[in-house]
């Protein structure tokens, strides 16, 4: 009873919020005073109580741009202050109706581009979320994982080289502990950390008891105690937030924007001039302000920006939806003009389902029979079982791979499952089958102490009391054999090591694309309880080695066909033997140098004697890079870089953070990277897969397509309506258009039609073409030409109707509205046309994009209510059609339909013999080289 009691938060003993100074209580103090046993952790009951206590570990968000601002910053728009511009001067004037529709117009507008963004914003921002940070704890005795927005002060956290600390917390034990403290300290170099107290004045960067969260652990292991969480944290209390507001420019973006800044110029220019012109002519002031107005309204794409925006955010989510959750908007478009990947090999080109096949120890070879993780199988020479008391090696070698091994083996309904390195658990599951279990090795020969597995090193061991204390070693071949001097032989007994033998047995299994790990043995010293790298140095024991497969995944080899296809380069880089890799890589259908019909892989040690000069050619050439070290990632990328290359770069690890920094889009693998690697990257994979690469590729090609397209089908009409007022004015004829018609034109069209292609599918053959070179200018001259051509065929309909309609007698009221709908009616054909860039629209399927047929239905209702309906006549100066001029408009957008599709027609035509010619010419020189 009185336990509980003391346990309860509102008990004053338990309260983190007065105890300032836990750098300077000793660690076993902390412990007590938040009432937790280091070996237990809390338990989830008294953990809820807790969280009761003192809430979710979890920040308030920083203030974001509030709704107000947000939406006050859509006025923020050159064109909007012409606009209100104008609606000042229309009141000056006494026109009040232009007045209240130009502010009308300007506050839909306003209205739609709030939504629109923070839609967009929204998608973004959930999608971050969905990433929740995970954290290892100890509670009720158990090392368990949970979500890091559970943590409670008291709870006590295991981490290691990757991890986010998840709050602050005060170490209780630290193993080679080196934290990376720039987010919160802005110094780079990573401090070395220790449970030791320090002085209760030192400054946050030297409180090296402590580990503060949102900083990184670069190195090492660390048990903790959590002392603040939520905003109570050092990161919380200066609301420094993280990951940061997300930046909604890229390229694109920023292209478009400086695009639109130019064009306001040059129209502004122009309409001055025009004014200027008219005012010269004498006439009246009033009326030329108005058609340097209606120049500006026309010829401006007022939609662009957010279109673009939009269209970028819905790449997120199709993406979300192939298991690829973008970090930064940039990389939707990035992807889509991606020509290399350099991925992982294991579990990312590979099922990361190993089994161990073949075992060699004490001179003897032995294959393993049964598949998958069930623990069912034999260890046999010739078809006849093996019993381990014929070969001491063996036996130990088994042991070493059981006992040298941080996952666990379990069984759920029947499945066989491996919880951490599926590396290690193969070598549990061996150990099975060969009779000899984890648990009851555990218990004969306890474990002290751990140097855990760090690619740097490549290898893993461990120090194990007992009859006999020992150190087990295991690792890559080079690793384990650099460090052995002899071998243990199957009577028990020391016998000479010959490397060589060894080595040519492991290219043997390694050509066949199995994974080698070797194995080692070390007598340790008496009451030895720790071990470092020191230790393992030299004069270790072999005792053998166990190869497994892992076999490519389907998806990845149809994914790196189609990638390469698509001209996109695929390479390996890997930290497994250059072998292994270099028949992975082939059985995956890798392209690249060949020697014998074999693909060649270049070492990390090959690499390190190449110069920078040297280097990007021999990127460019190679398909699979071995042995790799993390760092010289950054190398390759660079090198590929410097060939104006557009580089993804897969990573998990720690070290892999630079690279993926560099890469042009870096990619986080969901499930076995770490924080530190998913921070550094643009795009995380939920399912660490390679053709999850490649769908976003294609989505973002999608992506692009579709906003081409957008940008073609919205320019002719600016271009048009200028063209319209200027020859207006050439002429010195009446206004054909009014400004508030230009208007209604320019902002219902571009959401009714525009924003319909949005959910175009993407084209057919999008994998077979080559990528998108980064600096390609967005309109081709081929778009441009196009966008003239129908910026003219507009002005020809829309003139030509409106001096038709005066000269039958028309009002100018109804001409001008005539001359509206043609603008709303020739889109509405064109936006046909622009649903594919290339093909014309009987290849792609007339009905494969509904939506495009709603939008036109919508936009023609509307158009309706703006001619028939008297509030709109009022509104818009517009005026009721008869039948017959609405059917000479019809007449004239199907006249522009056909006209573009016979040019889509010739050019797709052409673009198809060409295409066939480069084909045979290329199948030409293939045959003469051969
Ligand atoms: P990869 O997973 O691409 O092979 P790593 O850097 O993770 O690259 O591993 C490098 C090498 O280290 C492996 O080829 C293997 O020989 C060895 N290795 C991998 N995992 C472990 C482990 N858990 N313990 C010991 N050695 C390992
Ligand atoms: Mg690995």
């Amino acid at each position: 009873m009185r336990v509980t009691e003391q346990r309860s938060p509102q008990n004053t003993t338990l309260s983190p919020d007065k105890v300032r100074d836990w750098h300077s209580l000793e660690a076993q103090e902390a412990l007590e005073l938040l009432q937790v046993d280091q070996k237990k952790g809390l338990t989830n009951e008294e953990a809820g109580r807790r969280q009761e206590a003192y809430g979710r570990n979890v920040m308030t968000p920083k203030k974001q741009q509030s709704a107000l601002v947000l939406f006050l910053l859509q006025f923020h728009q050159p064109l909007i202050y012409i606009l209100l511009v104008a609606a000042l001067v229309s009141v000056l004037l006494g026109e009040y109706i232009d007045a209240s529709v130009i502010f009308g117009v300007v506050l839909i507008n306003s209205i739609i581009g709030y939504i629109q963004e923070s839609k967009a914003l929204a998608a973004i921002d959930a999608l971050s979320k969905s990433m929740s940070a995970k954290a290892t704890v100890l509670r009720e005795g158990r090392k368990q994982q949970i979500d890091a927005s559970e943590l409670v002060p008291g709870d006590i956290v295991l981490l290691q080289s990757g991890d986010k600390f998840p709050a602050d917390v005060r170490l209780v034990q630290a193993r080679d502990l080196k934290v990376d403290e720039s987010a919160l300290t802005g110094e780079s170099v990573a401090v070395e950390k220790h449970p030791d107290p320090v002085a209760a004045d030192e400054m946050l960067g030297d409180r090296f008891s402590m580990g503060f969260a949102s900083t990184v652990v670069t190195y090492g292991q660390a048990t903790g105690l959590v002392v603040a969480t939520g905003d109570k944290t050092e990161v919380g209390k200066i609301q420094e937030s993280i990951s940061g507001a997300q930046d909604l420019d890229t390229p694109l973006t920023i292209k478009i924007k400086e695009f639109s800044r130019l064009l306001l110029w040059v129209i502004l220019a122009l309409s001055a001039a025009v004014f200027l012109v008219e005012y010269l002519r004498g006439a009246d002031p009033a009326d030329t302000f108005m058609l340097a107005v209606a120049l500006a309204v026309g010829a401006i794409p007022e939609g662009l920006p957010v279109a673009v925006t939009i269209m970028l955010a819905l790449g997120v989510s199709k993406m979300a939806k192939r298991r690829a959750i973008i970090r930064r908007l940039v990389a939707v478009e990035t992807l889509g003009s991606t020509n290399v990947i350099c991925s992982d090999k294991t579990g990312t080109l590979t099922e990361n389902q190993m089994t161990v096949q073949q075992i060699l120890a004490g001179g003897e070879t032995y294959t393993v029979t049964g598949l998958g993780y069930r623990p069912e199988g034999k260890i046999q020479q010739q078809e006849t079982q093996t019993d381990l008391s014929s070969n001491q090696a063996l036996a130990q070698c088994l042991k070493a791979g059981a006992l040298c091994n941080d996952s666990a083996l379990k069984e759920k309904d029947g499945q066989w499952l491996i919880e951490g390195d599926p590396t290690e658990g193969a070598l549990e599951v061996a150990a099975r089958k060969a009779g000899l279990e984890r648990r009851n090795l555990e218990e004969a020969q306890p474990r002290q102490d751990t140097i855990p597995f760090e690619s740097e090193y490549q290898y893993m061991a461990t120090l194990h009391a007992g009859e006999r204390p020992v150190i087990y070693l295991k690792g890559s071949v080079e690793a384990v054999l650099d460090r052995s001097n002899k071998a243990l032989l199957p009577n028990g007994e020391l016998g000479e090591l010959d490397k060589a033998h060894i080595e040519k047995q492991v290219e043997q299994m390694a050509g066949a694309g199995l994974r080698v790990l070797a194995f080692a043995m070390l007598d340790s010293a008496e009451g030895q309880t720790q071990i470092d790298h020191e230790h393992t140095k030299s004069d270790l024991v072999f005792l053998g080695l166990q190869g497994m497969i892992d076999p490519p995944r389907k998806e990845a080899m149809e994914a790196v066909a189609l990638c390469q296809r698509a001209g996109i380069d695929v390479k390996m880089i890997t930290g497994d033997h250059a072998v292994t890799a270099a028949a992975i890589a082939s059985q995956i259908g890798l392209q690249g140098r060949q020697e014998n019909g074999q693909l060649v892989a270049v070492t990390g040690k090959q690499l390190q004697q190449i110069g920078d000069q040297e280097l990007p050619d021999l990127v460019e050439k190679t398909a699979v890079f071995a042995r790799v070290a993390p760092e010289q990632k950054l190398r390759l990328v660079k090198a590929l870089q410097s060939r104006d290359r557009v580089v993804a770069m897969t990573g998990d690890g720690v070290n892999d953070g630079p690279a993926l920094k560099q890469a042009n889009i870096g990619i986080a693998m969901g499930i076995t990277g770490t924080d530190v690697a998913k921070d550094a990257s643009d795009m995380v994979l939920t399912d660490d897969n390679f053709s999850s690469i490649e769908g976003a590729v294609e989505e973002g090609r999608g992506v692009f397509d579709n906003l081409t397209k957008f940008i073609v089908w919205t320019l002719p009409t600016n271009l048009g309506e200028a063209l319209v007022v200027l020859l207006a004015v050439a002429l010195s004829s009446q206004l054909p258009i009014k400004p508030v018609q230009l208007l209604w034109i320019n902002m219902t069209t571009s959401v009714l039609l525009g924003l319909t292609l949005v959910f175009e599918p993407k084209e057919p053959g999008i994998m077979d073409r080559p990528p998108r070179a980064s600096n390609q200018p967005l309109l081709t001259p081929k778009l441009i030409m196009r966008t003239l051509l129908v910026g003219v065929l507009m002005l020809i309909a829309a003139y030509g109707l409106f001096l038709y309609e005066l000269n039958q007698s028309a009002t100018l009221v109804e001409a001008q509205t005539v001359v509206t709908t043609v603008f709303v009616v020739v889109e509405s054909y064109y936006l046909l046309n622009c649903r594919s860039l290339v093909r014309p629209v009987g290849q792609i399927g007339w009905f494969s994009n509904m939506w495009v047929y709603y939008g036109i239905g919508i936009m023609f209702l509307a158009q309706a209510l703006f001619i028939y309906t008297p509030f709109m006549n009022m509104l818009f100066g517009s005026s009721p059609l008869d039948a017959m001029q609405v059917l000479r408009i019809f007449g004239a957008g199907a006249v522009v339909f056909t006209i573009v599709s016979v040019e889509k027609q010739i050019r797709f035509r052409l673009g198809n013999k060409r295409r066939a010619a480069a084909q045979r010419k290329k199948q030409l020189r293939e045959g003469e080289a051969q």
